[in-house]
Formats: C-alpha cells, structure tokens, sequence
C-alpha cells in the first residue's frame, strides 16, 4: 500500500484546520490536528491548575497524563484525556494560549512525537501543527506552510468565535494571535518555520472557496509527482 503523508504547518489562525480536514476527506486521508494533541495536554494543566511554562512541573505531570486520540462516527477526531472526551473543552479559549506554553517544553514535545509519528505510519494522512515538516514528518512527500497576515487571521478567529457564542474583543483576539506567533517562533525547540521544501501558500488575500481549491490543487499536484 502506498502511504503518502502530507505535512501542514503554520500559525494560529492561518484555517489549518478547516481546509486540512476538508482536503483530507476530498482526498480520502486520514486528518490529524496535532494542534489538538498540545491543547489537551493544556487542558490538562488548566485542570490541576499547574504553571504551564513550569518545564520541572510539566515533566513530572507527563506519567499521569493518557492522551487518547480517535475518529467519531462522523470521522471527526476527537481527544481523550485520561478518560474523559475534552475534545469541546480543548476548544475555549483559554486553552489556546496554555497549549502554547506547555508547547515550548522538550519534555512534552518528546511524549508526544512518537503518537503522531504512529498515525502516518499506518495512514495516508494530511496532519497539520508547527513542526509537521520539520520534526514530525521530515521526509513527507508533501509540505506546504499555510499562512496569512496577522490581521487576516484575527478578523477570522474573532468571526469565529462570535459563531460559536464565546465572542471576544478583536483587540484582544488580535493581540492573542501575535501572543502565539511569538512563543511558537522563538522557543527554542521546534519552532514554527518552513521547510525549505516546503510550498507557501498565503491566503490573506483568498476566500475559504479559493484556499481549499489552491491546497487541494498543490497536495495532488506533488502527491502525484
Ligand atoms: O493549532 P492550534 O492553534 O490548535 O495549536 C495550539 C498550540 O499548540 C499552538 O499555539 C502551538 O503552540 C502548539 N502546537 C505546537 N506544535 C504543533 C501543533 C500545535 O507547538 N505541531
């Protein structure tokens, strides 16, 4: 069986997520958010109310945390945390900014590389994070880094949240949004960068429409090569 392994990566916002799972079901691969992955880890120490940018607390946390990651009925993934489904939870927004503090910890990048090494191995997959491309999946046979302005991903995020009845200030979604891209692009493990293989595709200036044909375009495009 040929397996081919598609690696997504980019900041917060850039719409990762809706057009990687929406390319992986037109394609029929297997979409993995890892993004998922960090915010349940997140969840975690928002529930114990550990310091998230504590590395000595993270790394004596890790033996107690079971992170379970499956496919609902309606082939959405969903998380599990020692038992229970966060997969909602994972969403509020408070997490978004502790996920990307226990991010920076070798410790947890460590305990979590191997599960989403696991997945591509077993599957076609399109997988979308920070370092899909880079530390994950180096030699995936397509890498795209998917991007847009801060300002673009922002009035996105803030529509976003609105839709989903947690609305927050567009200041405040804005500043959230730098927030991360800082911490995601300077810490000193995995940083977000691209692959020098990798394909750019920005999409401040392109509608959902015209992102999802642009990545479907380029993933058959080099899957095929
Ligand atoms: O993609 P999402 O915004 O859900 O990811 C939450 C956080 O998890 C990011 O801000 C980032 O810090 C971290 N992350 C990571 N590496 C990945 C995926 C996510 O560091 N592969």
């Amino acid at each position: 069986m040929n397996i081919t392994r598609v690696a997504i990566d980019g900041p917060s916002g850039a719409g990762k997520s809706t057009l990687a799972r929406n390319a992986a079901r037109t394609l029929g691969y297997l979409y993995v958010d890892t993004g998922a992955i960090y915010r349940t880890i997140g969840c975690y120490a928002w529930s114990r109310r550990l310091d998230p940018k504590d590395g000595a607390v993270m790394e004596a946390a890790l033996p107690d945390i079971h992170v379970d990651l499956s496919y609902g009925e309606d082939g959405l993934q969903r998380m599990g945390l020692n038992g229970e489904d966060v997969t909602e939870k994972i969403r509020l927004p408070e997490i978004s900014l502790l996920a990307s503090a226990v991010s920076a910890h070798p410790c947890v990048r460590s305990f979590l590389l191997g599960m989403q090494r696991d997945l591509a191995r077993k599957n076609s997959v399109i997988m979308d994070g920070r370092d899909i491309g880079t530390v994950v999946l180096p030699d995936a046979e397509v890498k795209i880094f998917l991007t847009a302005s801060p300002e673009a991903r922002a009035k996105r995020r803030f529509l976003e949240l609105e839709q989903r009845g947690t609305p927050a200030p567009y200041e405040q979604v804005l500043r959230e949004i730098q927030e991360r891209d800082w911490n995601d692009t300077h810490r000193a493990i995995a940083p977000l960068r691209q692959a020098e293989d990798a394909i750019l595709l920005d999409t401040t200036d392109l509608d959902f429409e015209e992102s999802r044909k642009a990545l479907i375009h380029l993933i058959e495009e080099r899957a095929g090569a």
